[in-house]
């Protein structure tokens, strides 16, 4: 059978091909040109690492295969795979439009490969169209909140279906005069009741349809809201792979200090906006969303990607047009939500690509602060206070020691002697009363085990944290050139924080500035206190707690482990896990500068206390000053105070010794 075995039949066939791969590269640069002229990111180091991720991630599905999703995981990795499977065949089906018969070298009719291989594609193909009807059935009939429909979504669906059935069809028809593969072979035996002359037109109409489809698609792809079918691999690879940190912003030299043009973004933004498949996993987990504030990062994507595909021609112009179209900063994305996001890092971790947001809304927040001087009116204050107090209550530097006062602690100003770690209390650790207790402990739990430690004291200002997150960069450099100084001055090497926030920036973020230090926060140090056997905390507790993941010490850094051993150290604690724990985590609301913003009903922290409810636990044990206030509002606001109470790990340990 040779469907294109006249002179004609093989042009058109030829022409066709011709046609759809010039559409296929003619779309594909148009696409790509606007990533060079992009912001320049370095993305290519680790290879190592980022081809582990890809086998992982890419190729095993790894994340699209989450159990809480396992129903969709399974029907998108079936398609992917199936994809993968039938190249080979794709290859063939090319190749015999000219060549009868033709096959790659070990392929072919009556060769091991083809043994091998032929049953494999079977399978898939008919695991594909299973799916894609399952995908058919879900998108029509059962619509699931998080998933967009679309008549592109349809198109592209019924594409591979097509491309599935038609080869089916074909090798069923190939069967009744040759060899072929075992589904093949099993519907010849149908066929051939239907007479040879039906048979050839079925393989002929299958034929000419398979093509079809299989152009269409590659031609449509690029410029389809399913291009990420391509740009994924990319997106996966050049994932990002350091925690934590925020991108730097050369303050000196930078042409923008923030993003207001979506060109602004670097190249590894633009291509998640083409890798996003739509599939809400984002949403799913995303605090703000679930406490009706105007942010879905699924939407926020899609906004992004349908802004950037309106804008293409113009960028791609080399300038000869102007863009007089809506701007990205308030029209596109509207200024609320750009601040209604916690940085909580549920999305991207929720996310089976890997694509990044946060330093997306960070970009955006930028260019409100630092070009536009627009941002809501409550972080005033909190920007002048730690601009002049070097603390976001505008308290005096000076009663930064007064909750240390009769505890008779070491200052580095004091010449201490040499020491095992420098104890950065933080903000809140030393000014507010709630956090107060909580540096008072872990001085207990240091002297117990016998640490040597000094604080700075009056000396110690704002990691900048919180204005880095509120996108003023201008302001975070200052407070951390004025601690890298400090430290630098006494030469400190190790430091043991209480903040996650002061954890993460000190840790991950100072480097960028040449402040290189050990950090631990302290529930590492202490679960490490406890396996060392320099603590032991004794006194029964009787309590039934839970843990509240802080965002920056979990999905930030990856510590989920430290905080659960050291109260699991505790005698009489009984540990239960909330629904959403670990890397699936609840933010308290705080994250992101939050803790400084108004935030409107309903509050995640009241959403976040009410999971802690449906445990029936008697205390949310918590390992940060901002997820320790929030809870207690929570705790508070939602009327659970009499049967429920937080406290801070350090305090749960010390209350043990
Ligand atoms: S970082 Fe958190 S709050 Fe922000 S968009 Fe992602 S999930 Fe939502
Ligand atoms: S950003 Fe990721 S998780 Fe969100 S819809 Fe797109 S692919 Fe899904």
């Amino acid at each position: 059978m040779h469907p294109t075995d006249s002179v004609i039949s093989t042009l058109i066939f030829a022409l066709i091909l011709f046609v759809t791969f010039s559409a296929f590269t003619i779309f594909m640069i148009r696409r790509f040109q606007v990533l060079r002229a992009a912001v320049p990111i370095d993305r290519f180091s680790n290879v190592k690492e980022r081809l582990s991720g890809l086998l992982r991630f890419f190729i095993g599905q790894g994340r699209i295969l989450n159990p809480k999703y396992i129903g969709a995981g399974i029907m998108h990795a079936v398609i992917f795979w199936g994809f993968l499977a039938v190249t080979i065949n794709s290859i063939h089906f090319i190749g015999r439009g000219f060549v009868e018969n033709w096959s790659l070298p070990l392929f072919g009719p009556g060769k091991f490969l083809d043994s091998v291989y032929l049953p494999f594609v079977d399978l898939f193909e008919v695991g594909v169209l299973l799916m894609v009807i399952w995908a058919g059935i879900r998108r029509a009939i059962i619509k699931p909140k998080r998933v967009t429909n679309s008549w592109d979504a349809a198109l592209i669906l019924g594409l591979i279906g097509s491309l599935m059935l038609t080869d089916i069809l074909i090798r069923g028809a190939e069967a009744t005069v040759g060899e072929s593969s075992p589904l093949g072979n099993s519907l010849a035996g149908l066929f051939s009741i239907m007479g040879t002359e039906t048979v050839n037109s079925l393989f002929t109409v299958s034929w000419w349809l398979h093509l079809i489809s299989l152009t269409f698609f590659l031609a449509y792809l690029p410029i389809s809201k399913h291009f990420h079918v391509i740009t994924s691999l990319f997106s996966v690879y050049f994932r990002t792979l350091n925690y934590g940190a925020l991108p730097m912003l050369d303050i000196e030299n930078a042409e923008n200090y923030g993003v207001s043009q979506i060109e602004q973004f670097s190249w590894k933004d633009l291509l998640d906006v083409y890798s996003c498949t739509e599939c809400g996993r984002c949403q799913d987990a995303c605090p703000a969303y679930a406490t009706q504030k105007p942010l879905s990062p699924k939407l926020v994507n899609e906004q992004m990607r349908d802004h950037l595909n309106e804008k293409l021609p113009f960028l791609n112009s080399s300038g000869e047009e102007e863009w007089s179209g809506p701007s990205l900063v308030g029209d596109v994305i509207a200024e609320e939500t750009i601040w209604a996001c916690t940085m909580c890092k549920a999305c991207e971790e929720a996310c089976p690509l890997f694509i990044d947001f946060i330093d997306r809304f960070v970009g955006m927040r930028r260019h409100l602060v630092l070009e536009k001087s627009s941002f809501p009116p409550e972080l005033n204050n909190t920007f002048r206070n730690l601009e002049t107090h070097g603390n976001p209550w505008g308290i005096a530097a000076s009663q930064r020691e007064e909750w240390a006062e009769g505890l008779d602690l070491p200052r580095m100003y004091d010449s201490p002697g040499e020491i095992d770690v420098l104890y950065w209390v933080g903000c809140a650790g030393a000014l507010d009363d709630a956090n107060k207790p909580v540096s008072e402990s872990v001085v207990k739990i240091l002297r117990e085990a016998g640490v040597k430690f000094a604080i700075l004291g009056k000396e110690e200002t704002c990691t900048g944290d919180a204005a880095r997150r509120l996108g003023n960069e201008y302001l975070f450099q200052v407070l951390a050139a004025q601690n890298i100084e400090t430290f630098e001055k006494y030469g400190v090497k190790k430091i043991l924080t209480q903040c996650p926030h002061c954890f993460n920036t000190i840790k991950n973020e100072y480097p960028q500035l040449a402040g290189n230090y050990e950090v631990m926060h302290h529930t590492e140090f202490i679960a490490e206190l406890i396996k060392d056997g320099r603590i032991k905390p004794k006194t029964e507790l009787k309590s039934d707690l839970t843990y509240h993941d802080s965002c920056y010490m979990g999905r930030h850094n990856g510590v989920y482990d430290s905080p659960r051993e050291a109260l699991s150290a505790i005698p009489g604690v009984n540990l239960t896990e909330m629904p959403r724990s670990r890397e699936n985590g609840f933010c308290c609301g705080a994250g992101g500068g939050r803790m400084w913003l108004e935030e409107s009903m309903p509050k995640v922290n009241q959403e976040r206390v009410r999971e802690a409810s449906s445990i029936n636990v008697d205390t949310v044990a918590t390992a940060c000053p901002f997820c320790k206030t929030m809870i207690r509002d929570g705790i508070n606001e939602t009327g659970v105070s009499e049967n429920m109470k937080t406290k801070d790990i350090a305090q749960l340990v010390a209350d043990s010794l």
